[in-house]
């Protein structure tokens, strides 16, 4: 019954790390990678990298993944009803929207609606590991100050046993913290946060989370489900960056990471939230000093706030950046972000913006391989071959509609010949341009060669 971490302190090496290490080297033939096995096992042993991978999960339908920074960088999907619109169906087209663009995990945020139903449907059809953050379902149906510690260990015993591979547990926002938002631009934007503040106000007491974490430690060990322990500080605004409360919780998160893995539990840890762009290196480099370098799970983080409706990129351009600095983790933001709830499109769009920062991140950083399948789009587009350029594309289904279009505004329906496109025109194609003159500088060096030889 021991967890991945535990196995791995052992130095066996499990099943589970093998699959990652051959999904890593493989990754649907887009990446050309070797990632050493012993490696990863070590990592894992190390507390510097994860499997999320509840074992019920594992015998039913997961097929697990490594999170760390031996690994590319993974992205997440936040999906899940709320009050206003709540539909099972719903939500298992934006797992499958997300899943389709390479999402590499689901979270389920469901506030609205049968929340265990909800969940179990999901996980059936959900092959990558899934989350949950379970405080919200602790509130359902009542307030928040009528949280005790029985309903808490309830409905984490409860989701564990329905499978959830990670969960995000505010523990480390503590009563002490609270004065410390008093001067902030944005408060608490954080739901768990937000809640458990209002519960340790009203019963002047300190978190139950953080008052119960061995508890929590010992049901998360039993079905070696991951901690994600999440920054219910986490800044809200650019003005909040980087600031006492935030760096305040995040020593408290340093100080559970290490009881959590004394404990035999595998850890990530969450991260901000709205940071400039100029602060994530810091942000990334203090969390790695403080939390024994669990692998960082990230939201965003957004570089400006004046852009709402484009939030999926304003996160991509700091998730780039955090990528390359120090996370393992992107939780993708969509163009929705603090305007509504969020559609199949939107979830599309938010996840593919996060694919691209992942994957700058990693090209940026030098990860073994990863830029191989751009240099394979690189070769495709000079040589005008259209249809391996559009299937290397991060996004085929856009690109090849787009190209669709462009071909249709030349008159030219047959792609596989067409050798220009709408943008230049054919005379200013200088991807065709090139092919002559690089048949021209051929034909010429071939022919000086001939002169030197006779
Ligand atoms: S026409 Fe312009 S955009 Fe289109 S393939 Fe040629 S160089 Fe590229």
């Amino acid at each position: 019954m021991a967890t991945q971490l535990q196995i791995a302190r052992t130095g066996m090496i499990s099943e589970e790390v093998k699959f990652v290490a051959e999904a890593e080297n493989t990754a649907t033939g887009a990446f050309n990678r070797r990632v050493d096995i012993e490696l990863i096992r070590d990592e894992l042993a190390g507390g510097r990298l994860v499997i999320p991978a509840n074992k019920l999960h594992l015998k039913a339908n997961l097929k697990p993944a490594g999170i760390g920074r031996i690994l590319t960088t993974k992205v997440n999907a936040n999906i899940g009803t709320s009050s206003i619109r709540c539909s099972v169906e719903g939500e298992i087209d934006k797992m499958k929207a997300a899943l389709d663009v390479g999402a590499d995990a689901i979270m389920d945020l469901s506030t609205g609606g049968d929340l265990d139903q909800i969940r179990d449907e999901l996980l059936t059809q959900c092959p990558v590991p899934f989350g949950t953050v379970p405080i919200y379902e602790m509130i359902k149906d009542r307030n928040v100050e009528d949280i005790d510690s029985k309903i808490i260990l309830e409905i984490i015993e409860k989701q564990a046993k329905q499978g959830v591979d990670f969960f995000t547990i505010h523990a480390g926002v503590l009563k002490e913290h609270l004065p410390l938002i008093e001067n902030r631009v944005a408060g608490i934007v954080s739901r768990g946060g937000a809640l458990l503040a209002k519960w340790m106000l009203y019963h002047n007491r300190q978190n139950p989370l953080y008052e119960m974490f061995d508890d929590l430690c010992d049901i998360l060990a039993e079905y070696d489900i991951c901690f994600s322990l999440g920054d219910g500080l986490r800044p809200g605004a650019i003005a909040d960056a980087t600031d006492d409360a935030q760096i305040a919780e995040l020593k408290t998160l340093g100080e559970l990471t290490f009881r959590a893995q004394e404990k035999g539990c595998q850890v990530m840890v969450e991260g901000p939230g709205h940071v400039p762009f100029d602060q994530i290196q810091y942000n990334m480099e203090i969390q790695k000093k403080i939390c024994n370098s669990a692998p960082f799970y990230v939201l965003g983080p957004l570089v400006t706030d004046i852009a709402p409706g484009y939030d999926h990129i304003t996160s991509a351009i700091g998730g780039t950046a955090a990528a390359f600095y120090g996370a393992s983790f992107l939780c993708y933001v969509t163009p929705k972000e603090h305007l509504g709830l969020p559609d199949a499109d939107d979830v599309r769009a938010g996840v593919i913006a996060s694919k691209i920062a992942a994957h700058a991140g990693d090209v940026a950083r030098g990860l073994e391989g990863v830029a191989v399948r751009d240099k394979k789009l690189s070769i495709a587009r000079t040589n005008l071959d259209w249809k391996t350029h559009l299937a290397e594309s991060l996004d085929p289904q856009t690109a090849e509609r787009m190209h669709h279009q462009a071909c249709k505004e030349i008159g030219d329906e047959d792609l596989s010949s067409t050798d220009y496109c709408s943008m230049c025109g054919k005379a200013w194609c200088s991807v065709r341009i090139n092919k002559e003159i690089r048949d021209g500088i051929r034909k010429m060096v071939r022919q000086e060669n001939c002169e030197i030889s006779l």
